[in-house]
């Protein structure tokens, strides 16, 4: 295929504001599906996915489309919307030379729009506006026409209205990505380079690369060089995703597709990586990625301990689809043998823990999600710490860092109030307030990282009545007064539990949590006390009372239905408790200590 009828793009934009249902159009349009076949929200393939109604795993799909009696091929990329996948963004965007930008005809710009267009610009692609939702009964278009144009600083007469629901529009749209998107460039004789984008491991094929060809030829069967792995291997298919692998004889510059070379193992492949021939090798290989960073992290426990060795085996599975996921052995008094895991942010922290229960039959307990810390000791050292059961004496720390994010909110002027409350609250520090129209303003803040991710997004919400939307980016770690509060159980201390939490919040933050647990942890037949301390000093207390009666003994001679539920639901709760000396804490105690701020 020549470069010039080749099209790269990205679909950008807010979460909900129609990128998938806007790439299934793009397939039903071009006829690479049919009507019938027409499902919604086809390229979101995972259950996940499918059920949050998210995009989690970029897609590449190549489509034809004949225009002006030529065949173009449309090579689009699905890209995420939420924060936590920022770099999965990025990495999509590498992969074009165009962008398509939609926005909701209601809601206009928000926080991630913002965001991915400002990724895309820095990326040089050629960004086209789409207005989406033109179908709702309720529509500001002329403003967000002018949003575009003022935030963002798109000429906003390019932009094209459509409604990706109703199909209006989209040739229009198709015309501007080959019209206005320009061409790859690229010499299909020069030696070979392929950028590896994604990769997948499929449990038939084994593991299936993304590439993007940017020099040269790919032919099927070629012997390849993955450059900076210097691993040799046979293409023995290649092919492009229409949507479904459909295999080809060969690839050109500008054409993404996939190539399978039986390697079996997805780690032996890695993104970034630059693939050329090993007859005729490329001289360097292509710049490639920053690795993605890790900022939240969580203890992950079989409750049953037999169960260690499958649930590595699960781990193992989740991250060779998934390179921004990592895990590492660890060992806790309380807990066990287990692994510390280490996610983007906390929805890509809930979307492994569904996959691992919903795919892999092993009881897990998770502890309270944290950030990373950097801590400099009296020593000189500087050390990342993970995990807040490994804080240091006191003694030993110099500097208590934590990670501080770049927040910016766009929300209603009328509750730029009340959040500036609740950023005061969270020990943020303002930067500035700039109106994008008569009654919108985005508000930027710099603010400790451990204080957003958990609710912070919920509460604007609240406040916003879903108005108000936020982005953050971190930018570097801050010396803070931060301290480690324990948890004692019945005298035990109980690692899992201990959070890191500012000096200034640690008494009410200790009150709040031995209150919680108190609601969480059931009745024993004995009395058990709940502590929150900080070093050797107890700051709360909490005591819960002994269990007077059998939990079934009411229905004695009674309703024997009834009475096996209560059974079971003791017994379904008690697959999701661990046992602590005497004491039995459940799986939703752990996470419950997050909820008392
Ligand atoms: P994404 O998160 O950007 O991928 O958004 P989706 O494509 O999943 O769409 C989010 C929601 O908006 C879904 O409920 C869609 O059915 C709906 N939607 C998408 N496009 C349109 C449109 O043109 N008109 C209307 N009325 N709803 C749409
Ligand atoms: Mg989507």
């Amino acid at each position: 295929m020549k470069p010039e009828f080749i099209r790269n793009f990205s679909i950008i934009a807010h979460i909900d504001h129609g990128k998938s249902t806007l790439a299934d159009q793009l397939l039903l349009k071009s006829g690479a599906i049919t009507t019938r076949e027409f499902q919604e929200q086809l390229l979101d393939d995972l259950d996940v996915e499918r059920e949050r109604g998210i995009t989690v795993k970029a897609r590449a799909v190549a489509i034809d489309y004949n225009y002006n009696g030529e065949t173009y091929q449309l090579n689009f990329i699905d890209t995420p919307g939420h924060v936590d996948f920022h770099y999965e963004v990025s990495r999509s965007l590498a992969a074009c030379e165009g962008a398509l930008l939609v926005v909701d005809a209601f809601q206009g710009v928000q926080a991630q729009t913002v965001a991915n267009a400002y990724a895309a610009i820095e990326a040089d692609l050629e960004i086209i506006p789409v207005v989406n939702k033109i179908d709702l009964p309720v529509t500001r278009i002329d403003e967000v026409l002018e949003e575009v144009e003022n935030i963002i600083g798109l000429d906003s007469s390019e932009a094209i209205q459509v409604s990706a629901k109703q199909g209006i529009g989209i040739e229009d749209c198709i015309e501007a990505i080959i019209k206005k998107i320009p061409a790859p460039k690229g010499n299909p004789e020069a030696p070979l380079k392929a950028l590896v984008f994604d990769s997948k491991y499929d449990p038939f094929r084994g593991v299936v690369t993304y590439v993007r060809i940017v020099e040269g030829t790919l032919r099927k069967g070629d012997r390849i060089r993955f450059m900076r792995k210097k691993s040799v291997q046979d293409a023995n298919e290649i092919g492009q995703f229409r949507p479904n692998m459909t295999a080809c004889q060969s690839l050109g510059p500008g054409q993404a597709g996939y190539i399978i070379t039986g390697e079996k193992v997805v780690g032996n492949i890695s993104v970034g990586d630059t693939v050329t021939l090993q007859g005729e090798q490329a001289a360097d290989p292509l710049p490639g990625y920053k690795s993605p960073k890790q900022m939240v992290y969580c203890g992950m426990y079989p409750i049953d301990s037999k169960d260690f060795e499958k649930l590595r085996d699960e781990l193992e599975r989740m991250s060779l689809n998934d390179a921004s996921f990592s895990f590492i052995p660890e060992t806790s008094d309380a807990l066990g043998f287990g692994f510390r895991c280490g996610f983007l942010g906390m929805l890509h922290m809930e979307i492994i823990q569904q996959r691992l229960e919903r795919e892999a039959d092993v009881g897990l307990i998770q502890t309270a999600p944290n950030v990373t810390y950097e801590l400099k000791l009296k020593s000189g050292e500087v050390v990342k710490l993970d995990n807040p059961a490994d804080v240091p004496d006191s003694g030993q720390i110099e500097e208590f860092r934590e990670p501080i994010a770049r927040v910016t909110f766009i929300l209603p002027a009328s509750n730029i109030g009340s959040v500036m409350q609740l950023c005061a609250d969270r020990r943020g520090e303002y930067k500035n307030t700039e109106y994008l129209g008569t009654d919108r303003a985005q508000l930027s803040y710099e603010l400790p990282l451990a204080e957003i991710i958990y609710d912070m997004h919920d509460k604007l919400k609240s406040i916003t009545r879903g108005y108000g939307t936020m982005d953050y980016e971190v930018i570097g770690f801050r010396d803070s007064d931060l301290v480690k509060l324990d948890i004692l159980v019945k005298g035990m201390l109980v690692e899992a539990l201990a959070q890191v939490v500012h000096r200034s919040t640690s008494e009410r933050r200790g009150r709040a949590t031995v209150k919680k647990l108190k609601e969480e942890i059931p009745k024993h037949q004995f009395e058990v006390a709940l502590q929150a301390a900080i070093g050797a000093r107890v700051i709360a207390r909490e005591t819960i009372s002994a269990l007077r009666k059998n939990v079934t003994a009411k229905c004695y001679g009674g309703d024997i239905t009834r009475k096996r539920k209560l059974l079971e639901k003791q017994k379904e709760g008690k697959k999701r408790m661990k046992q602590f000396g005497q004491v039995e804490i459940p799986q939703k105690a752990f996470l419950s200590v997050l909820e008392a701020g």
